[in-house]
């Protein structure tokens, strides 16, 4: 049994021609932490309030252990929503603003306690159990909403931009925070961000939007290492892929500004393309085939360097190791790992087929 089946779920909102959201299809397992990715406008908050319920699906159904609940109302789905706003209540404190929904629900007071307690403790908030909101750090406020989540127990976590109030360092740690008690909880968990390196560092899965139409759906390292067009390949992975027209010729070479970019593509059939390469796969060498340009700007890193280098009239970016001293305005040469050059058509943008 598959514990969440998203079939084919629309949203075209009314009198708007282009739907916000189309033929989204998801089986999710158990336990299973997604990230669902793209820019903005690309559908995420549509399917988000879609799966909570306070928004109408167009078609398509959501079922959460074969229960189809695509029409229930928001509080029949038990499904809790953290958001980037937190919304806590002002006037309570920590502790109640987790017990709220126990209290509610008139949960057994000795229970309530128990969870409270747990809740503090997989989140690091023990010490401001007593504090309002107002004294506390953006960081610790998605905490206390985190836990008042994670007491309800829900089938399904749905986080809405967790991490995009909160400052680099906090973010790092928050998201760290995530997913460990995910993975203590085992919660299956749904985070929507537009942040690809968060999706990329936390996610067992990522799917991949655009225009309200999923491009792809895989492990961070088949997004990165095999995306399937165009568009996956730039918007995953920073600083953005080097992108360039090309030519494959009949002896197999791919021809890019003129020169030779490899000789290794017999594979595919006589036609243009876009060859796309990131900036890891380019490297500073003298070796044969290399090509020449010139520094025009040197982003030191810390752990390693991005150099970027005009080539004819590209710019292109090179990532080095800091050992290589490297100066603004010096004329290098750099060769490309053809095994990594990924090809797309020039029509759809999709991935070349082999032939
Ligand atoms: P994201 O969360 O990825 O930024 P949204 O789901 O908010 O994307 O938006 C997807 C598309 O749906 C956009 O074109 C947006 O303009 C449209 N849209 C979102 N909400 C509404 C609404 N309530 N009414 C009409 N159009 C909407």
């Amino acid at each position: 049994m598959t514990y969440i089946e998203m079939q084919g779920l629309s949203k075209q909102y009314p009198r708007k021609e282009q739907w916000a959201l189309k033929d989204f299809q998801l089986s999710i397992e158990k336990g299973e932490f997604i990230a669902i990715v793209g820019p903005s406008g690309s559908g995420k908050s549509t399917l988000l309030n879609m799966l909570t319920g306070f928004e109408q699906v167009t078609k398509g159904s959501f079922l959460l252990e074969e229960e189809n609940v695509t029409n229930y109302s928001p509080k029949n789905r038990n499904i809790a929503m953290v958001f980037q706003e937190y919304a806590l209540f002002p006037h309570m404190t920590v502790r109640d603003n987790i017990a709220f929904g126990m209290k509610v629900r008139k949960e057994n007071k000795q229970t309530i306690e128990e969870k409270v307690h747990w809740a503090a403790v997989s989140l690091e908030l023990e010490e401001l159990l007593q504090e309002k909101p107002k004294s506390l750090s953006g960081g610790q406020r998605q905490r206390v909403a985190l836990a008042r989540a994670i007491v309800r127990e829900p089938k399904l976590f749905l986080l809405d931009e967790p991490l995009s109030n909160l400052d680099a360092k906090l973010r790092e740690q928050t998201g760290v925070l995530i997913r460990q008690v995910h993975d203590q909880l085992k919660a299956t968990t749904i985070f929507v961000t537009h942040a690809q390196d968060e999706a990329m560092s936390l996610a067992d899965r990522v799917v991949v939007l655009k225009d309200g139409v999923v491009q792809q759906i895989g492990t961070p390292r088949e997004i990165y290492e095999a995306p399937v067009n165009l568009f996956t390949a730039s918007f995953i992975g920073r600083p953005e892929i080097n992108r360039f027209d090309g030519e494959i010729h009949g002896d197999g070479s791919l021809i890019v500004q003129d020169e030779r970019f490899g000789t290794d593509f017999d594979r595919f059939p006589v036609q243009q393309v876009i060859a796309a390469v990131r900036s890891e796969d380019i490297h500073l060498s003298d070796g044969a085939g290399s090509h020449s340009g010139v520094i025009k700007k040197i982003r030191y890193m810390g752990s390693d360097q991005l150099i970027s280098v005009l080539w004819k009239d590209v710019l292109l970016a090179i990532r080095t190791s800091t050992d290589s001293s490297v100066s603004v305005g010096q004329k290098i040469n750099f060769t490309v790992d053809q095994k990594k050059v990924f090809l797309f058509s020039c029509n759809d943008h999709k991935k070349l087929n082999e032939v």
